[in-house]
């Protein structure tokens, strides 16, 4: 049981994840298993990281993760269960609706989470918030301060690791970004998700309102405009038939 390499090469996996979300696709999907280092090699060199490559099946692109070295025995070298994955998925947001120096910050910020940088994560994640506040004024910035206390009720989250993340948007206290302390990457997570679901809902979801009720509004008047031309080109054939009728009823009631 357990993750290990046997002596015939072959990387077994009893009890431990075997799906992952692929950083190329974006699904989450089963890895099977690539290129594994070599047993005899392992047991001269004896390293204590290895690296496996294993193959998304939804993209069949490669996908490489770190194992820690827990055992070397005789017949199986043993590694820590879980891999660290290398390449993360790339995280992604609707920019387009945020304002240019909040949109500028946080695709920052989310590039230093899928580099694993978390404490710079978290200062970008700063830096985003103050240009939203900015953006918003006061009372915006109380709208956020509700979303962010609801997020933490809806999703049940542990007061401990929620306080970091409303320190980290909301303590006035924090002059410097040399001010917020290292995070743990539960805390990241945590952060990542009430940064996305508070700027989605201060900015994306009016915007995307407003874009929607735009595009109906498009459409209705190039309805109505295509009602009224029908109607008026309508008007112009029947017009002379019309015209004939009565010209034609009068000529007859004249005797012509
Ligand atoms: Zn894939």
């Amino acid at each position: 049981m357990g993750v290990y390499l046997d002596t015939d090469n072959r990387f077994h996996r009893a009890g431990a994840t075997t799906s992952l979300q692929c950083p190329h696709c974006g699904i989450h999907a089963h890895m099977r298993v690539g290129s594994v280092p070599d047993f005899t090699q392992m047991q001269i060199h004896r390293p204590k990281q290895v690296g496996i490559a294993l193959h998304c099946e939804a993209c069949n692109m490669p996908v490489f993760l770190r194992y820690g070295v827990k055992d070397y025995r005789a017949r199986q070298i043993e590694f820590f269960t879980s891999g660290h994955q290398i390449e993360r998925p790339t995280e992604t947001f609707s920019y387009d609706y945020l304002p240019a120096l909040v949109a500028d910050a946080f695709k920052d910020a989310l590039g230093c989470y899928t580099n694993s940088l978390l404490t710079a994560f978290a200062v970008m994640c700063r830096r985003t918030v103050l240009a939203a506040f900015d953006e918003l004024g006061e009372q915006g910035k109380i709208k956020c301060y509700e979303q962010v206390n609801e997020i933490q009720q809806l999703a049940n989250i542990d007061a401990g690791d929620f306080d970091m993340v409303r320190t980290i948007i909301f303590e006035t206290d924090l002059a410097k970004t040399t001010d917020i302390a290292k995070i743990n990457p539960m805390q990241a997570a945590i952060l990542l998700e009430t940064m996305r679901d508070m700027l989605y809902q201060v900015f994306v979801r009016g915007g995307k309102l407003q874009k929607a009720l735009q595009l109906r509004r498009y459409f209705a008047e190039q309805a109505e405009q295509h009602n009224e031309a029908g109607a008026a080109a309508q008007e112009t054939t029947t017009v002379p038939d019309n015209d004939s009728i009565i010209v034609r009823a009068m000529k007859r009631a004249n005797g012509n």
